[in-house]
């Protein structure tokens, strides 16, 4: 019998006001019940919203220094269960167990660096141009926030949400998606254990449609940070900005790596490759496109398609390079799309395949798959996959690769592979991605710089990590004193 987890709610763990619950499996085995958890509605996200107001004037008050004690006791807390955390978010998320103890140890991090950040939050002084002038400015939260996040980073993604708005002094009201809500539970957990007072942060698991949109339009709800796809993210927006909430998206890519005629070709394989299969494809950032100069382009596809079949694609606990997909629905979209890409003329260069003997008989997992002679216009070198898969596409010049590169709805991640200083030089001018890689995969991340997209990929007014990320949990005053 798996266990029940339920809501937590004015800092009490509490049920659903429905009854009802939905159990969640690993996606490695079927037949494995990770955990079974509430199917909340309405009126639990709206109970959620009242203690949460309730408790924002006395975080807000509460000293810098004192909430990032809380912070840094939580990272404590959680560094503690990291083994636990890595258990939980491999069985719920299918993710490697290294890629999942790296995740559950950048939101210890996380918590740690908010933590000290903390206690300098609150404005600064600035010089005024009369000497009779006092001039400074006063950060001060905003009050409620309302964060909903995706399953495929299923604690660094809260924690990334959680530290700032907290660290802030705002209250907040969390709904982490149906797929993986047992690794931020243990991360809740981890805030209550290290003395977070009630109502402060209040976990409500179930429906988006229901949790997540009450939370999205509830009049106390006074800023919502939403990441996840483009699709949910423009209602999100629509509904935010109709109830001037604050509101800071960040949604899907389709993020290429450029391989230049200067380019080492094992190298460049190495930084396409691990962008494109690492944590299953299932990433933001994940490289999903190779538009590598034509001088190069068949030594590059076999390299490429080298590596994809040297990766063991198994159970995440079971020494894996590639786990299984999260579920049996974005296991049949990335396999769609191995049938669109065919279908549209592409050259199946390996993979694209779904695992089904032995071992993978219970688990949702796919072969790393390889496209070549992929056009540019072709819907798999234009949609989000979400998915081990890697569409290569022919360019004949360096300023054709990045008319391709930027060829599309997102601008997440973008990388350039050359040995050439003034092309890598052009790149960061030319390509439309707020993060941009020279000689590095699209995805990885440091959590002390800003993070964010440009066109559908981010709503672009916030950043979210480092200082960027306490910006859009606080609002400030400027203060004149004669
Ligand atoms: P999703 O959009 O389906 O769901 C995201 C969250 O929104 C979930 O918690 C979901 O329950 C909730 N939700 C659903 N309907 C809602 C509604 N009407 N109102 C409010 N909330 C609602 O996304 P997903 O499938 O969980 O995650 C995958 C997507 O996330 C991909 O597109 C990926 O690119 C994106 N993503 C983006 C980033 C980034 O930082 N740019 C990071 C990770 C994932």
């Amino acid at each position: 019998m798996a266990d029940t987890y339920l809501n937590f709610v004015d800092g009490t763990w509490t049920e659903a006001s429905t009854s009802e619950t939905f159990e969640n499996t690993n996606p490695a085995d079927v037949n494995d019940t990770v955990g079974v958890f509430q199917r909340s509605d309405a009126e639990d996200a709206e109970r959620a919203v009242e203690a949460a107001n309730a408790a924002k004037d006395e975080w807000a008050a509460t000293p810098g220094p004192e909430r990032g004690r809380i912070l840094r006791e939580t990272s404590k807390r959680l560094a503690d269960r990291k083994d636990e955390a890595t258990t939980a978010l491999v069985r719920e998320e299918g993710k490697t167990e290294p890629e999942a103890a790296g995740e559950v140890q950048r939101a210890i991090d996380i918590f740690a660096y908010f933590g000290e950040k903390a206690a300098d939050i609150g404005g600064t002084v600035k010089s005024s141009s009369s000497q009779d002038t006092r001039l400074y400015t006063v950060d001060e939260p905003l009050g409620v926030a309302a964060l909903i996040t995706p399953w495929n980073y299923p604690i660094a993604i809260p924690a990334w949400k959680l530290a700032p708005a907290l660290a802030a002094g705002n209250a907040v009201v969390f709904k982490p998606a149906s797929l993986a809500p047992n690794v931020a539970r243990i991360l809740v957990e981890c805030l209550e254990d290290a003395g977070l007072p009630d109502g402060v942060v209040n976990y409500v698991t179930g429906p988006g449609s229901a949790v997540g949109s009450t939370f999205a339009t509830h009049e106390d709800v006074d800023a919502v940070s939403f990441t996840g796809s483009a699709k949910v993210g423009d209602t999100v927006h629509q509904q935010a900005t109709e109830d001037q909430k604050r509101v800071q998206l960040e949604m899907g890519g389709k993020n290429p790596v450029v391989v230049t005629s200067s380019a080492d070709v094992e190298e460049a394989a190495d930084i396409a490759a691990g962008g494109a299969f690492g944590v299953t494809g299932q990433a933001c950032t994940a490289t999903s496109r190779a538009i590598v100069h034509e001088s190069l382009y068949d030594e590059f596809v076999d390299a490429v398609v080298d590596r994809a079949e040297s990766l063991t694609v198994a159970d995440g606990l079971d020494g894996a390079d590639v786990g299984p997909h999260v579920s049996e629905s974005e296991l049949e979209s990335t396999l769609e799309y191995v049938d669109v890409g065919t279908r549209e003329g592409a050259t199946l260069e390996t993979g694209g395949e779904r695992l089904t003997e032995g071992d993978h008989a219970n688990g949702y997992y796919v072969e790393p798959t390889v496209f070549s002679d992929v056009a540019p216009e072709m819907r798999i070198a234009q949609e989000e996959i979400f998915g081990p898969v890697l569409a290569v596409i022919p360019a004949a010049t360096y300023d054709e690769a990045v008319e391709i590169a930027n060829d599309v709805e997102y601008g997440l991640s973008a990388s350039i592979v050359t040995n050439d200083l003034r092309e890598s030089n052009a790149f960061v001018d030319d390509v439309e991605a707020g993060v941009v890689k020279v000689n590095q995969q699209t995805t990885g991340l440091e959590l002390h710089v800003p993070f964010g997209g440009m066109k559908a990929s981010s709503s672009e007014t916030y950043r979210e990590q480092g200082d960027a990320g306490l910006d859009f949990f606080t609002i400030s005053k400027t203060v004149y004193v004669g």
